[in-house]
C-alpha cells in the first residue's frame, strides 16, 4: 500500500531522475501532528476590490502570526469586493508578486463573495475566480494549495479559514467552499477538545477511513460509537476501546438500524457520520442486480433510512451535524462503477436537498466529504496500473491518507461550523476527474 514513487522522488536520484523524465514530482505533505499543529510560517492578508468583511480580527483567532517581509506559510486574498474585470486585475496584482514566495505545503486561501443574480458583471468577476483557483492550484506545485470561499460574515467563516490555514486540509485542494451568515455557538469552544461532551456515531468505523474518523472525533473530545457489520466485530471492538468509546454491531442496511441506533443512543446523538460503503465493480452490460443493488443499499438507501428515521425520532440533537461520504466517482463518474457513481451522486442530491430544512427543523446541518483517491484497503485492491494512475491524477500527485478524509470532516462537525452547510467538499488532492 505504502506509495514508493513519492518516496523515490524524496531521495536526491529520484528527484534528479524522474524531473529528467518530466514525471509528476509529488511533495511530502506537513500535515497536523500534535508536534506540528500549526503551519511553518506567517500569513499575509491581501486585499482586491472594495471589500466589506472585517476580516483582520478573524485572522487574528486563526493564530497564525503576519508573515513580515519574509515566506508566507499562508496567502489569504480578501477578493469579495471584486466587482468587475478591473477588480480582477487587482487580483493578479496582489498575487502575481507574492506567489513565488508561499512556502512548501503552504496556503492560498482567496476569499469571495456569492454571486449577485441582479448584477452579471460581479457575478462575471466573482464566477473567474473559480476559474482562477482551480487554475492556480494546478499550477501551485510544491504541496501548496489553493481554495476559494465565497461568504457574506467573516466569523461564521472562522472555523472554515482555521481548518484551510491549518495543516489539517494539507490534501483539499482546488474547492470552492459557500459559508453562509450562520449562528455563533451557544457556548465557548474548547480549542484543544470543540467536541467535548458530544456523541458521534461513525459507520464503517472499524476499518479505513471510518477508523481515521473515529480517531479524529475522539481527539477532538467526543464520545465515539464505532458502527459495523458483525463479521467486523473485532476490528469495530479494537478501535472502541482504542478510543475509549463503544462498539455497536450492525448491519446498516437492516430495515430498523435507524431505530436500534436510537435504542443505543438513549441520550441522543449529536454527530452522525455516513461513512460505510462497498464497491461491486463491473461494467453495465456485465452487472447483474446481485451487484447492482447492495451498493445501492450500502452507499446510499441506508443513509436516506437512517437518516430519516434518526431525525424523526429526535435523536440528532440541535446543533448536530451529519456527514455523509460522496466520492469524485459520483461527481466525474467512472468506468466499471455505474452502481457506485450512481449511489455517490446520490449522496450529493441529498445534501443539497435536505440540508436546508434539516437546518431549519433540527437545527441539524448536512455536509458530504467526496474522497479522490485514498490509501486504504479499498483502494489497495485496485489493480496497480490504475491505482498507480489514480495516485498521481491529482495536483498533488499522490493519494490521500485516511486522515485527510477525517480532519475535513472534524471541522465540518466543529460547534463553530454551523454556517457550513449544503456543501460537497473534495478531499481529492484536486483531482483531474471531474470539476
Ligand atoms: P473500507 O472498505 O476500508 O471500509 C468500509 C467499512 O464499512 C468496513 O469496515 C465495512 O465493514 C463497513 N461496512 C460495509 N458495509 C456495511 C454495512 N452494511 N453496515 C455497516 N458497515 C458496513 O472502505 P474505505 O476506503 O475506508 O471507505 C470509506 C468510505 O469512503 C466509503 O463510503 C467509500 O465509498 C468512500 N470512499 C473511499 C475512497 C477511497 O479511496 N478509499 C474514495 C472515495 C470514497
Amino acid at each position: 500500500m505504502a506509495d514508493r514513487y513519492l518516496s523515490f522522488t524524496a531521495t536526491g536520484p529520484g528527484r534528479f531522475l524522474t524531473r529528467r523524465l518530466g514525471l509528476p514530482q509529488p511533495a511530502a505533505l506537513t500535515r497536523w501532528s500534535p508536534e506540528r499543529p500549526a503551519l511553518d510560517g506567517g500569513l499575509r492578508h491581501l486585499t482586491a476590490g472594495r471589500s466589506g468583511l472585517d476580516l483582520a480580527p478573524v485572522l487574528a483567532r486563526t493564530g497564525i502570526g503576519p508573515a513580515g517581509s519574509g515566506r508566507a506559510a499562508a496567502v489569504v486574498l480578501d477578493a469579495s469586493g471584486v466587482r468587475d474585470v478591473e477588480g480582477l486585475a487587482e487580483v493578479h496584482a496582489a498575487l502575481h508578486p507574492v506567489v513565488r514566495s508561499v512556502a512548501a505545503s503552504g496556503r492560498v486561501v482567496l476569499l469571495g463573495a456569492p454571486l449577485d443574480p441582479a448584477d452579471h458583471h460581479q457575478a462575471a468577476a466573482q464566477q473567474a475566480l473559480e476559474g482562477f483557483t482551480r487554475s492556480l492550484g494546478k499550477e501551485i506545485g510544491r504541496g501548496r494549495t489553493v481554495n476559494l470561499v465565497r461568504l457574506t460574515d467573516a466569523p461564521a467563516a472562522e472555523s472554515t479559514l482555521r481548518f484551510l490555514l491549518s495543516p489539517k486540509s494539507a490534501y483539499v485542494s482546488g474547492q470552492v467552499i459557500e459559508v453562509g451568515a450562520g449562528e455563533e455557538p451557544a457556548t465557548p469552544v474548547d480549542r484543544d477538545r470543540p467536541l467535548a461532551g458530544r456523541t458521534a456515531l461513525v459507520t464503517g468505523g472499524a476499518r479505513g477511513i471510518g477508523e481515521a474518523v473515529a480517531e479524529t472525533l475522539a481527539r477532538d473530545g467526543a464520545r465515539v460509537v464505532v458502527l459495523d457489520v458483525p463479521q467486523a466485530e473485532q476490528d469495530a471492538r479494537r478501535v472502541a476501546d482504542r478510543l475509549g468509546g463503544t462498539a455497536l454491531l450492525l448491519d446498516i442496511t437492516a430495515a430498523d438500524a435507524g431505530s436500534r441506533i436510537a435504542e443505543a443512543l438513549p441520550d441522543g446523538l449529536d454527530l452522525l457520520i455516513h461513512n460505510a460503503g462497498i464497491t461491486r465493480d463491473r461494467r453495465l452490460v456485465n452487472m447483474p442486480a446481485e451487484r447492482w443493488m447492495p451498493v445501492l443499499e450500502v452507499n446510499l438507501a441506508s443513509v436516506l433510512r437512517t437518516t430519516d428515521a434518526l431525525l424523526k425520532a429526535g435523536t440528532l440533537n440541535r446543533g448536530g451535524r451529519i456527514v455523509a461520504t460522496a466520492s469524485i466517482a459520483g461527481i466525474a463518474g467512472n468506468a466499471g462503477q455505474t452502481n457506485y457513481g450512481a449511489s455517490k451522486a446520490g449522496i450529493v442530491g441529498l445534501v443539497r436537498s435536505l440540508a436546508p430544512r434539516a437546518v431549519a427543523e433540527h437545527g441539524v446541518t448536512v455536509n458530504a466529504v467526496a474522497p479522490g483517491f485514498i490509501e486504504t484497503k479499498m483502494t489497495a485492491a485496485v489493480p496497480l496500473f490504475i491505482r498507480e494512475a489514480g495516485r498521481r491524477m491529482n495536483s498533488l500527485a499522490q493519494g490521500g491518507l485516511p486522515a485527510d478524509v477525517a480532519e475535513t470532516t472534524a471541522w465540518l462537525a466543529h460547534p463553530a461550523s454551523g454556517a457550513v452547510n449544503g456543501q460537497v467538499v473534495r478531499v481529492c488532492g484536486q483531482s483531474l476527474l471531474g470539476a
